[in-house]
């Protein structure tokens, strides 16, 4: 795994966030959005009712439910919502295979009720169970002993993740920070690594789109965008992550500059999980009201 797929999930970030500058400074904007937002449905720490009345003490307009491979969090969000009067956008955020990695498409406006989509995600969530214990059995081989039983117990009704198994080594004192779990042990390319059997990228386009939902490529990487970017318009990608914490100004500028000149949707938010090594990350990106709008009418076309 890549540093910045680390930061990604939003636990212990390597830069201090509050120090970063954002293209979109928080306080100044009304009628703005966080479209990437995590709850303990899959490895955020907060209930969904929670994750909404933070979204109010920031004054945001609208919110995305983004969970890892689940939309189970999603219902009670828009019950929240309701009552909060915050717009919540149903999502999610696929994990889909790369060459040496992964990689995560956010998808927004899912039909939670399409069954073909929920199937696929029923079938996610056991891969992703057998992996945990594929990786715990690798820690067991290097005498670090994971019980099994109880680290499913940690992770709860969550998707698993390899972020569960390092709360988890860091809660047994195994680890001395979250962090070092993935630099020493579950990061890519350490001993206790396994690849997680998720989706192809077509299928999770795909998936996405067949449940009325748009798909956006999150958090891209600088390295690689300009390589995978149009394979992936091919396949029905519409979007980019323009904005999140782990970019500054510049990058933030630089896909920007990529999403115009592929015409694709911009959308952005703090990817927040419930704790940052400050405070939560929820608000320290806001997305202007006006790409919801047009995130809406493009899942509106898709849904025709
Ligand atoms: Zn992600
Ligand atoms: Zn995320």
């Amino acid at each position: 795994m890549s540093a910045s797929q680390a930061e990604c999930r939003g636990f212990e970030p390597r830069l201090p966030l509050l120090k970063r500058e954002y293209f979109f400074q928080p306080f100044m904007l009304k009628n703005s959005a966080d479209l990437h937002l995590h709850t303990f449905f899959s490895d955020g720490f907060l209930s969904p009712a929670v994750v909404l009345k933070n979204a109010h003490r920031q004054s945001l307009k609208a919110v995305a439910i983004t969970d890892h491979d689940t939309i189970d969090g999603v219902a009670d969000a828009i019950d929240e919502g309701h009552r909060l009067g915050i717009d919540v956008i149903p999502g999610i955020e696929l994990t889909a295979s790369t060459n040496s990695d992964e990689m995560h498409i956010l998808g927004y406006f899912i039909n939670c009720e399409d069954i073909v989509f929920r199937k696929a995600l029923g079938k996610a969530k056991t891969k992703r169970r057998i992996r945990l214990k594929k990786m715990a059995l690798k820690l067991a081989a290097i005498n670090i002993k994971v019980d099994f039983e109880s680290l499913i117990k940690f992770v709860g009704q969550g998707v698993p993740s390899r972020l569960h198994l390092a709360h988890f080594l860091y809660s047994k004192k195994l680890v001395s920070t979250v962090h070092e779990s993935f630099e020493k042990y579950i990061g890519f390319d350490k001993p206790a690594y396994e690849k997680v059997d998720a989706f192809q990228q077509q299928e999770a386009i795909e998936l996405i789109l067949s449940a009325g939902g748009v798909p956006i490529l999150a958090h891209p990487d600088r390295q690689n965008i300009e390589n995978i970017i149009q394979p992936l318009i091919s396949m029905g990608l519409r979007g980019l992550e323009v904005y999140h914490p782990k970019f500054d100004e510049m990058e933030s500028a630089y896909f920007l500059s990529i999403a115009k000149k592929y015409n694709l949707l911009i959308t952005g938010g703090s990817d927040c999980h419930g704790k940052g090594r400050f405070s939560p990350l929820i608000g320290k990106v806001k997305l202007p009201y006006e790409h919801v709008i047009k995130l809406k009418e493009c899942a509106t076309a898709i849904q025709v």
